[in-house]
């Protein structure tokens, strides 16, 4: 749901900008499915004059990727830059030469400023609060709309529907009055700022009527506000007959039974919270004091109200030791204080507090996103895999495990690419419209035993999530073939999200460990935010690139154990049968004592990658 662009869009309406601009923004399904070129087809396709990209941890990359391809299309468009991923500190970003123009801090007005300001010349002549100008000393700070009435809300203006994911983004305040400093919102606002009761009604009037099913309060902290209990009451009010539920972040303490059940009242079914570190030196160092009396009584309150909790912990906080980090992890567990548990590693974000006195505190990070930090002084990065693999144990789960393995039908399949029209059943959903045009493919399939090869499709014409499907009697004989397939790719749109399926057509063990392990280097070569984002996670190396081992029918009884186990270190196994989500055949080998040796901690070090954040 593009949220951000649609302020944008209503704020140089609202400023009569829409007279002299015409402004378009890429559909989502588009955004969310073509491949890295196929993006850049699609956007030259509209013949822009300015582009704008709102950017976080999970995009920057490919989008300066994008925008350099752009400017190579057509040197006369300008781009500008806008999100969190936008700041003083973050010149790697500032600095690409793609970029024209940037957004620090919040982007309405400097956009609309921006704008007025290219209507009469190429560059704006006067410098603009928070408006990064290539070349161009940094600007000073953008102060914050003075309240979010201005720019809400694109549901209300038509630019948004609420209908197309049944779904509501509400944003009811910007700013916090805590101080994380981890966090980027005490960098990025002052003061809080809020939207008006009218405006909030108007909102969720929008989302009763155009049939949303869930509002997603996008507030830092949803119970800062001073009358809390008349703000959800009004969030009841506005959902008597409880047709969407509400989802949003909270700090505990303070939440009473009575909180609890006007919460529920509302159709709360779920919040998340953070408790981060139960250690008092990494509670000072980030300038968050958790009272755990509190904490737990507010948890207990929202259980017993029938409301899910989810709990956050972060490992890699400066101060906490790798004893402190499991006396938080044991502490939660033995209360039972929570309905689900994400544990986080800890992101050197820009602009944060933490980010800007990373050298005196000691804090090693990964200098692309997620910027996951690799080192303080009290734990290496051997401890952040043992702390999150016992952390898995402890809570018996796998943290953003990766999806099954999708097995394109076969048969659909056999005469090359996988269209549109081969997608299997149970692909879309009812109704649903494809997410791509017809001539993007989403698979390329090779069949190395045979001389006539088909040709995967033009790169413009590939998904981001794509398929390469290989097929060989003998991959370790095959090996470098299946590098070459795989590098192709990769170099045609390198943050596809690939999968690659071997599928062995005789004697399964001719895919040999040194095979697998050419082919992964191959993957990882060039690393994604995806793949840094899980190579500091403690299982075998995963991100957005996977191999899948398809075992045929016949030798499904025959394949060794040995081999099964050390195949699956580096690819998930399945039954060549299988169409659709693949269960492994057996369960994925982990490091039960990780040792950060080869891809991974190459990965790990060359860059950052983002979870989710942290929640309040
Ligand atoms: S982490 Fe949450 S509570 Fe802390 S400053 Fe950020 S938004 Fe506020």
């Amino acid at each position: 749901m593009p949220l951000a662009a649609g302020y944008l869009k209503l704020h140089a309406r609202n400023a009569g900008l829409e007279d002299q601009f015409e402004i378009d923004i890429l559909p989502t399904p588009l955004a969310n499915s073509l491949g890295d070129q196929a993006l850049v087809a699609e956007i030259l396709d509209r013949d822009p004059w300015l582009v704008g990209f709102t950017c976080y941890l999970w995009n920057i990359d490919r989008t300066l990727w994008i925008a350099a391809r752009l400017k190579e299309r057509r040197p006369d468009v300008r781009i500008i830059l806008g999100g969190p991923e936008v700041t003083a500190d973050n010149a790697w970003v500032l600095d690409h030469p793609a970029v024209d123009f940037a957004a620090i801090g919040e982007g309405e007005q400097t956009f609309v400023d921006l704008l007025a300001a290219l209507i009469r010349h190429d560059v704006p002549a006067d410098t603009i609060a928070g408006l990064h100008v290539a070349g161009r000393p940094l600007p000073p700070p953008r102060k914050p709309l003075p309240n979010l009435d201005l720019v809400s809300s694109p549901y209300l203006a038509g630019i948004l529907d609420a209908a197309d994911e049944q779904l509501l983004l509400l944003e009811t305040i910007r700013g916090c009055i805590f101080k994380c400093k981890f966090c980027y919102y005490p960098k990025a606002y002052d003061d809080l700022y809020f939207l008006s009761r009218e405006k909030i009604v108007a909102n969720l009037r929008h989302a009763a009527e155009r049939g949303a099913r869930e509002v997603v309060l996008l507030d830092p902290t949803l119970n800062q506000r001073r009358d809390f209990a008349g703000f959800v009451r009004l969030l009841a009010e506005c959902n008597r007959d409880r047709q969407f539920t509400y989802f949003g972040e909270l700090r505990a303490e303070g939440i009473t039974p009575e909180i609890a059940r006007l919460l529920r009242d509302a159709n709360f079914t779920e919040v998340e919270i953070g408790l981060q570190s139960i250690d008092p030196v990494a509670q000072e160092l980030m300038d968050r004091k958790n009272n755990l009396r509190s904490f737990e009584r507010g948890v207990r309150a929202l259980r017993d109200a029938g409301i899910e909790v989810e709990v956050d912990l972060i490992i890699g906080l400066p101060g906490d030791t790798a004893e402190s980090v499991r006396r938080g992890m044991h502490y939660l567990q033995g209360s039972g204080l929570y309905d689900e548990v994400q544990v986080f590693n800890l992101a050197i974000l820009p602009g944060t507090a933490f980010r800007h006195e990373a050298a005196t505190l000691g804090l090693k990070f990964q200098p692309r996103p997620p910027y996951y930090v690799l080192g303080t002084p009290t734990l290496d990065l051997f401890d952040f895999y043992q702390l999150m693999a016992e952390a898995e144990d402890l809570f018996d789960t796998e943290f953003d495990p990766l999806p099954p393995p999708v097995v394109p039908n076969a048969e659909s399949a056999r005469e090359g690419d996988l269209r549109e029209g081969d997608l299997r059943e149970g692909d879309l959903r009812e109704g649903e419209a494809p997410a791509e045009p017809d001539r993007i493919a989403r698979m390329w399939r090779v069949d190395l035993d045979d001389a006539a090869r088909q040709k995967p499709r033009p790169p413009g014409e590939r998904s981001q999530a794509f398929t390469l499907w290989l097929r060989s009697s003998d991959f370790d004989h095959d090996a470098s073939e299946a590098v070459d397939c795989v590098t192709r790719l990769l170099a045609d749109n390198p943050h596809t999200t690939l999968q690659v399926l071997l599928e062995p057509t005789g004697d399964p063990e001719r895919i040999t460990i040194e095979s697998l392990d050419t082919m992964r280097r191959a993957c990882f070569r060039t690393t994604s935010y995806l793949d840094r984002f899980y190579a500091i996670l403690p299982n075998r190396t995963q991100g957005a690139k996977r191999l899948v081992v398809l075992i045929p029918n016949a030798w499904q009884d025959r394949i060794s154990a040995e081999w099964l186990d050390a195949v699956s270190e580096f690819a998930t196994v399945v039954p060549a049968t299988s169409a659709g989500d693949a269960a492994p055949i057996a369960l994925q080998s982990r490091i039960v004592e990780p040792v950060p040796t080869g891809s991974a901690t190459h990965i790990a070090e060359n860059v950052v990658g983002s979870r989710r954040e942290p929640s309040v």
